[in-house]
């Protein structure tokens, strides 16, 4: 292991901020080795002499705040509590986590900081100014095998004081502090806390930064001496299961949890191999690396797909615990959050996009973290009464209850076609923001990063050819698990044509795009809606041809309303899968990529009016957007349209020729 330190970098955040700003670039150096820390993993600390209102002389400790990452933390990121108050609660004989927080959090000197982290009293106990905790891979890879403790004594003699396991938050903090001073001599360069992780500490930032590399340097090296570091290389296998099978799948999850939930796989030869071992069963019901990703995973994997057995452990594991506690508990959801198959490979379950890529980050860390303990001589996570604690404490549970609502669509999933510009686009965005995961279909390859975001997937595809279409749906359950709404957009509208003058080749070029294409789509995508655990929903993009064609636009009419007599069939084909298909028919949206200046300008020369008046045309003398119609197509998926299905919205401002 490297340090990342740069004179030059370190150079600028000193002169921007003083120590604060040294802290904030550390911080960030551990936190871009994905094997130090992982998505909120770790915490670091500073203290630093200021002066108050009184101008008296102040010892703040800035500690990493919750909620912050150490890849990306800023200074603002850093929660300042006032040193005596916080080393003297170690003096006190117990402590509940809510006082340690209601304490910790009044004692900062800025309102508006974070809540500082549960490991604040540690930092504050601990003489030096710089404090660094990590969660490194190759510590607790060490740590987790039979004898861990022995080989930690070998690895590192006295440079480390060493801490048997015990929770984070007050106990560990007094025990921490207890040991510290009893045991540190001259040479201590940080401490070993067992089945959790490493701190490191100094007078300087560097020190305490490079101490922490050292350190790890020296589990990593233990590790390749005895033959357990190298992994693989993994036999190249076949693409993973059918798309079906995966949304099976995520049903099965999405009801054990009460609420629908994406599915991320992570189907790779690496995934594959640890879950086709013989021992993965042994090996991966353990528990995980360090007791902070329980919350994030849960304490073991779903092996295979039964998930009906793994809720029966689960409950099993909660009763057994549950009455142990000191106060209460409410049992979690008891379904899987990480899901390990022969054929899967490793998935992830959350109720957002960012909670499942969390779980198989961190799952697929712990994959190798597992198979080099192994490799040492067994890997053995902490007894289950330990996870249990972690899982279901105080803090985490008082999270149950806050937690505001949660979006309409929060956990389903979206398909929308021609998504990259216009009415397509702007439905991605009503969809996103209702909580949705989207993935877009274009033509246009600019549609891979038009949303450069986690919850959106991008997929270059000409709707005119099947292959791409059924590569485009795989694509999406692999991201995201399965479909629960299909929006039907993608659509050309052609030069004005007389009928007399229309060449075939032209008339099919746009049924094949405007009709064929959904019917290949509806018919892929249709056991997939059938398996949305809220019911799957169509929307499709109709037109106010429709109901009142025009003259010179015969290929875009009949084709538009063979789309809709298609959607009336589905939805009475459908309804016993709890599918429902409704159809908006927009008219005159002008934000799209259809309409050029040129081309409004000409069309509304052609009716006699000027460009402004051509576009209020209608009874209520309004412009009709892409949002006005994407808005619209989000609620039919949403639980006002909850029982409408086979029903068509005009949404025109009001057409006379319609009503
Ligand atoms: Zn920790």
């Amino acid at each position: 292991m490297q340090s990342l330190w740069n004179d030059e970098e370190a150079a600028g955040w000193q002169s921007g901020g003083g120590d604060l700003g040294l802290r904030v670039y550390t911080s960030r150096l551990l936190g871009r080795d994905k094997t130090l820390v992982l998505h909120g993993g770790g915490n670091t600390s500073v203290k630093i002499r200021e002066r108050n209102l009184y101008g008296e002389e102040e010892d703040i400790l800035y500690v990493k705040g919750s909620g912050w990452d150490l890849e990306t933390i800023e200074a603002a990121g850093f929660s300042p509590v006032r040193l005596r108050p916080a080393v003297r609660l170690a003096s006190l004989a117990a402590l509940s986590d809510p006082q340690m927080v209601n304490e910790l959090v009044t004692a900062m000197t800025r309102a508006s900081a974070p809540v500082p982290s549960v490991e604040t009293i540690l930092h504050a106990t601990l003489p030096h100014r710089f404090v660094d905790h990590t969660h490194a891979d190759a510590v607790v890879t060490v740590t987790n095998t039979p004898g861990g403790e022995a080989r930690v004594r070998e690895i590192y003699g006295d440079s480390v004081v060493v801490i048997p396991y015990i929770m984070p938050g007050f106990d560990l903090a007094r025990l921490c502090a207890e040991r510290f001073a009893a045991e540190a001599g001259p040479d201590t360069q940080g401490m070993v806390l067992l089945n959790h992780g490493i701190f490191s500490f100094a007078e300087a930032a560097r020190e305490s930064y490079e101490r922490m590399i050292h350190l790890v340097d020296l589990a990593e090296e233990y590790l390749k001496s005895r033959n357990a570091w190298n992994l693989g290389p993994w036999p190249e296998v076949p693409a993973g299961p059918a798309p079906v099978e995966t949304a099976r799948l995520r049903k099965e999850i999405s009801r054990t949890a009460g609420a629908p939930m994406v599915l991320t796989s992570r189907t790779n030869a690496r995934t594959l191999a640890f879950a086709r071992r013989d021992d993965a069963g042994t090996l991966s019901q353990q528990g995980p690396a360090t007791p902070d990703h329980v919350t994030r995973t849960k304490s073991v994997p779903l092996l295979g797909r039964n998930v009906d057995a793994y809720v029966q452990s689960y409950r099993a594991y909660f009763e057994r615990h549950a009455p142990h506690a000191k106060q209460p508990k409410t049992m979690l959801d008891p379904a899987p959050r990480v899901i390990l198959d022969p054929d899967l490979g490793l998935a992830a379950a959350g109720r957002t996009v960012r909670d499942a890529a969390i779980a198989a980050d961190i799952y697929e860390q712990t994959l190798d973290i597992i198979e080099r303990a192994a490799l040492l001589g067994g890997y053995r996570a902490l007894p289950s009464n330990h996870l249990f604690d972690m899982e279901y404490w105080d803090l985490q549970q008082a999270k149950l209850t806050r937690g505001g609502k949660p979006l309409a669509l929060t956990g389903e999933v979206a398909m929308v076609t021609g998504a990259a510009s216009g009415i397509g686009r702007a439905c991605v965005e009503s969809l996103l923001a209702r909580g949705a995961a989207v993935v877009g279909l274009d033509l246009n390859p600019a549609i891979e990063t038009v949303f450069d975001r986690p919850d959106f997937r991008g997929v270059v595809c000409d709707v005119t050819r099947e292959d791409d279409l059924r590569r485009a749906v795989a694509a999406g359950v692999e991201a995201f698990g399965g479909l629960d709404m299909l929006v039907l957009n993608a659509g050309i509208f052609p030069e004005s044509r007389k009928l007399a003058d229309m060449p075939l080749d032209e008339w099919r070029r746009v049924m094949s795009i405007n009709l064929d294409s959904n019917v290949v789509l509806l018919r892929e995508c249709h056991p997939l809606l059938a398996l949305a655990p809220r019911g799957g929903r169509v929307v499709v993009i109709g037109s106010k041809n429709v109901p009142a064609p025009g003259p010179g636009v015969a290929a875009y009419s009949a084709s538009k309303a063979a789309l809709n007599q298609l959607a009336r069939v589905a939805a009475l084909e459908w309804g016993k899968d709890g599918i429902r298909i409704n159809t908006l028919h927009p008219n005159a949206v002008f934000d799209t990529g259809i309409w050029t200046e040129e081309r409004l300008a000409s069309r509304a020369k052609a009716y006699g009016m000027d460009v402004e008046s051509y576009k209020k045309n209608n009874v209520l003398g309004v412009e009709v957007s892409s949002r006005d119609v994407a808005e619209l197509a989000a609620e039919m998926c949403g639980p006002l349209f909850a029982k409408t299905t086979g029903a068509q919205v005009p949404v025109d401002g009001g057409n006379d020729r319609v009503i």
